[in-house]
């Protein structure tokens, strides 16, 4: 049996140009400027006014699930369908998935289904774009609005694609990304925040470098993690996102996967 794969990654643009920058200059840790050009210009893709580059997708969500206030005893309600990250992220803060089951048209959760599993603990909805559909955003953020609770939006599979006109990852209070190589752009390892909230902006650059306080470095009032993208990941981001409309049109082509028996 032949596998179709996801994506496969082309690398033949100026990935390999920006990758000799950072070695020729020297600058490969994440205090490179190739790491703030992405950030500026994912950012301005999905039209967030920040942009928070990580170490991969799985820890885009940890950030994002602490900086959106998810903590003890909180429940997030989540596709039964998705990676295990999703979930790991809300019991990593101390909170609890809430499961809801797919559509069967687009594999996406069934929106349908939210509104009974919510509860006084119900804290955030968090949406799964699956395999570029977008959720239906609008049924979500109806029920987020009415029932004053955040959005935590997982757009890995849906780097610009768009809902209603407007580009995935433009939607949650925070929404997340990975840039792995079976999504629509990579960096080997690597993912991006994005928000229009200063807050959450604020809070998950802290998280991302071990939640060093600026005016007292080495005092920590908080536990952070080490998630910081390196400048190699995001020369090769840059290079990748000038091509994100050419592998949009490569992966809309249903006829260079054809499934072999
Ligand atoms: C790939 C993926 C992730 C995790 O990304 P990593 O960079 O592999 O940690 C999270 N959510 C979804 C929906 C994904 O497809």
């Amino acid at each position: 049996m032949d596998f179709v794969p996801v994506n496969e990654p082309l690398l033949d643009g100026n990935e390999k140009k920006y990758l000799s920058e950072c070695i020729e200059t020297g600058w490969i840790s994440s205090e490179g400027m190739f790491v703030k050009e992405l950030e500026e210009k994912f950012s301005a893709i999905t039209g967030r006014k920040h942009g928070i580059a990580v170490c991969n997708g799985t820890a885009a969500l940890e950030a994002a699930v602490i900086a959106a206030g998810i903590t003890a005893g909180d429940e997030v309600i989540l596709p039964a369908f998705t990676i295990i990250s999703c979930a790991s992220a809300v019991i990593r803060a101390g909170g609890k998935p809430v499961l809801v089951d797919s559509d069967p048209e687009t594999w996406n959760m069934d929106v349908k289904q939210i509104e009974k599993k919510i509860t006084d603990r119900t804290k955030a909805i968090m949406a799964v774009h699956i395999y570029g559909l977008p959720v239906d955003m609008n049924a979500v953020l109806n029920l987020a609005d009415k029932h004053n609770l955040k959005v935590i939006e997982d757009s890995a599979e849906a780097i610009g694609q768009t809902y209603n006109g407007k580009q995935c990852g433009s939607f949650g209070d925070v929404s997340t990304f990975s840039f792995y190589p079976n999504k629509h752009i990579t960096t080997g390892e690597g993912g991006m925040i994005v928000t229009d909230n200063d807050e959450i902006a604020g809070r998950c650059r802290s998280l991302r470098n071990l939640c060093f306080i600026p005016e007292k470095r080495f005092v920590h009032n908080e536990l952070g993690f080490n998630f910081r993208m390196t400048n190699i990941q995001a020369a090769l981001g840059v290079a990748q996102l000038e091509r994100l409309d050419e592998f949009k049109k490569k992966k809309e082509r249903s006829d260079i996967y054809i499934m072999k028996d």
